[in-house]
């Protein structure tokens, strides 16, 4: 028995070690469990949608009847599996890109700057000439205690540079943001980890992952509704057509209920500035601890929550500082029916 399946294992290995050649890509466990996950989803839609297009005849003609219908419904399909494709590639707003952005913006400047230095001293009879490893090496130590400074600025006066410095990536952390052990990068205003999506959520693409949710569940919806109506319509069909569409529609339910609890989800924490990671941790979190349960530290009201995270997050530069005490105090204050009426929760 081993000996038979010695030679069998010996031509996977070289199948696989062949594929890994032409694709480095899979050669990466988590790279090729998430392959595998992208391609699962892309098959469970194309059947979901096809097996329609396949058992419904009414569907067909329908669509010659009335050709902007399934036109549409062929949009919202490729529309969603697009957006998830962007989701999936956009970045969630990493620390380190960031940090890398702020000391080239920073070293930008002081190039400026010691060139004009340069050419004033040239009127002394001074020339001060630079070694390009020299300067780069000064910049960068400049640069990174000019990200210190922007990061303590922040936070509180008197924290402790190392409480909020990640031990992994050994970069200061801005409020909000938490190192994640999959992509192992710290990641700004960090949500979670989709493991469907296989990347982080975060500042930079939330956004995104919100209007995916959006067109899948309307995507999911409106194709419930297909299979409702070819199960409904009084037509001699065989019987395992029935039980595919069945256990088809039992699957798209859940599915449907689970990205419509997802939604709302995301549309509350959208609405009061939080992020899956604090809502769930809020008590283990340093920077939450013993802020009451109903007050939202980083809302700024409803409409202006909504707007930041629509329009004015497009640049993940957009770093958020701690509220001070007296703010959070401000926030706690119980609700009067002046509140009420100038829509205190809202602006
Ligand atoms: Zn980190
Ligand atoms: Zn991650």
């Amino acid at each position: 028995m081993v000996d038979l399946c010695c030679p069998l294992r010996g031509v996977c290995n070289r199948a696989c070690e062949r594929c890994y050649r032409w694709f480095p890509c899979l050669a990466d466990p988590v790279r090729r469990s998430s392959l595998l996950l992208k391609v699962a989803l892309v098959g469970l839609h194309l059947v979901c949608a096809g097996v329609l297009f396949l058992f419904d005849r009414d569907l067909i003609e329908k669509a010659q009847k009335e050709p902007w219908y399934i036109a549409l419904y062929l949009l919202l399909f490729v529309a969603t599996l697009i957006q998830y494709f962007v989701t999936a590639c956009s970045s969630p707003g990493y620390v380190l890109d960031v940090m890398r952005a702020v000391n080239d913006t920073n070293s930008m400047f002081t190039n400026r700057f010691k060139q004009r230095q340069t050419a004033s001293s040239k009127n002394g009879g001074f020339v001060v000439s630079l070694d390009g490893n020299q300067s780069g090496r000064n910049l960068l130590g400049s640069n990174s205690t000019s990200w210190s400074k922007m990061v303590m600025g922040l936070y509180p006066p008197g924290t402790s540079i190392r409480t909020f410095t990640c031990s992994y990536c050994n970069v200061e952390q801005p409020p909000r943001a938490k190192h994640c052990h999959d992509c192992d990068r710290c990641v700004l205003q960090f949500d979670h980890h989709c493991v469907w999506l296989g990347t982080c959520i975060g500042q930079g693409n939330h956004n995104r992952f919100w209007w995916y949710i959006c067109e899948e569940t309307a995507l999911g919806l409106w194709t419930e509704i297909l299979y409702i109506a070819y199960l409904t319509a009084d037509i001699a069909r065989a019987w395992w057509k029935d039980a595919v569409m069945i256990l088809l529609l039992i699957f798209l339910s859940i599915s449907l209920i689970f990205l419509f609890l997802l939604l709302l989800f995301h549309s509350y924490i959208v609405l009061t500035n939080q992020t899956t990671y604090e809502l769930v941790r809020r008590r283990r979190i340093p920077y939450l601890r013993g802020i009451p349960e109903r007050v939202y530290p980083f809302s700024k009201g409803a409409c202006r929550n909504l707007y930041y995270f629509c329009c004015a997050r497009s640049s993940i530069y957009d770093l958020e500082r701690l509220p001070t005490a007296q703010e959070l105090e401000e926030k706690s204050r119980p609700f009067t029916c002046l509140d009420v009426f100038t829509c205190r929760c809202c602006c």
